[in-house]
């Protein structure tokens, strides 16, 4: 006996199998216990529920936010748009620093008050897991107070990501190594010992990191048996993507400046592609990450939003699929992969969530929609008509 089962259902499972037109989903004890054809259903459910011809997706997974921070960048926004870069910004001292300076000085309750209140824009469009990176703090008291917030989001699944790297704070102005050890030697230890970290991630970029510096903070993660990803070759080719793949990383995050060497390395490893087309727009970068090298070496593309203050103001699944599209020439079936399987698959999840299949996480969304690529096609529209959150409840009362 299943607990429910919603009929009259289209569904895009996200498998190789495709869409089911006219099918029937059911649940039991939070996951999912049967997909098919409507006219194959012979068991019985204690609920039975109408989809009413809506289209079922697997929630979206949203592997790369920067979702918890204090202040706004509105005021650089207006300077970028008078001719400043982002590096000239960074290096007149706003930037992420001018970020680290509000987030420091906010308490957890606002901080959690902030991000919350950013996150119900990401439920209403279906969202089920969420991945959050500390990288505000650059401080010990501060990484942590992030990654307590993070956790305590709610609403939806959420990943915790240490970035730590994530830029030299100021009172380590030109001494970047020593910023590093203190990250290795104290701040991600701290982070792990409360059970806050379920990966860790840099910003190799030469505003930021050298692969040096990125390599040590992937032994500290690696002593502590916690798995990479990496910011990696955005506006420079630095050879990241290829150091994230040397170190099994999980995904390789922008890519824009990825070599196909780069490409080959992530293949070889099944590192994760995250493409973030909101930074490539608000940044307004030319220069298009590897798609045909993707494609053609078989690396999985995952797509975030990348929500944050400084180059990626978005706060939607949807219109970063839209941006793929239109930026990347990403087909839409390859956007909505990019926000279920491929971004479950960028968190090492890809065997609880991102497809409508047996065994996985009865954690999905209806939309009304003709058919799945009108989600990647329409600017603006959110046809987002329910979700189905059994998942997250049956698991709080399983234990661990
Ligand atoms: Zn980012």
């Amino acid at each position: 006996m299943h607990d429910a089962v919603w009929l009259n259902a289209n569904l895009a499972t996200m498998t190789p199998h495709g869409a089911i037109v006219d099918g029937a989903l059911a649940v039991r004890q939070g996951r999912i216990s049967w997909v098919g054809p409507r006219s194959a259903w012979k068991d019985k459910a204690h609920e039975e529920h109408d989809a009413r011809g809506a289209w079922m997706l697997p929630g979206f997974v949203d592997c790369h936010t920067h979702l918890v921070y204090a202040g706004t960048r509105a005021h650089e926004f207006e300077l970028r748009l008078q001719g400043a870069s982002y590096e000239d910004i960074a290096k007149a001292g706003g930037g992420i620093v001018s970020t680290v300076r509000a987030t420091r000085s906010a308490s957890e309750a606002e901080l959690l008050a902030l991000a919350q209140k950013r996150l119900e824009r990401w439920i209403a469009e279906g969202t089920a897991v969420i991945e959050v990176k500390s990288g505000y703090g650059l401080d010990r008291e501060t990484e942590l107070k992030m990654l307590r917030v993070a956790r305590r989001l709610g609403g939806v699944t959420v990943k915790t990501t240490f970035l730590g790297a994530h830029a030299v704070p100021e009172e380590y102005k030109g001494r970047a190594d020593a910023y590093i050890d203190l990250v290795r030697k104290e701040v991600l230890p701290a982070a792990e010992a409360e059970k806050l970290v379920d990966a860790v991630d840099a910003f190799c970029e030469r505003i930021a990191f050298n692969r040096h510096q990125t390599a040590r903070v992937f032994t500290a993660a690696e002593k502590l048996k916690l798995p990479v990803k990496l910011h990696a070759d955005q506006l420079s080719d630095l050879g990241g993507a290829a150091l994230a793949a040397k170190h099994g990383a999980l995904s390789a995050d922008h890519l824009e400046y990825t070599s196909d060497s780069g490409v080959e390395a992530m293949a070889r490893a099944r590192t994760v592609a995250v493409l973030l087309p909101g930074a490539f727009y608000f940044l307004r970068e030319t220069r298009l990450p590897p798609i045909a090298a993707l494609r053609r070496h078989r690396v999985p593309i995952a797509l975030g939003t990348d929500h944050n203050p400084g180059s990626s103001p978005l706060s939607s699944p949807l219109l970063a699929m839209n941006l793929a599209c239109t930026l990347f020439h990403l087909t839409p079936d390859e956007a909505l992969a990019g926000f279920t399987i491929n971004g479950a698959r960028a968190l090492g999840m890809q065997e609880t969530h991102g497809s409508l299949e047996v065994g996985k996480a009865a954690d999905l969304a209806l939309w009304e929609v003709e058919a799945p690529a009108e989600l990647a096609y329409a600017i603006g529209a959110n046809p987002c008509v329910g979700r189905i959150r059994l998942y997250a409840s049956a698991q709080i009362g399983s234990g661990p």
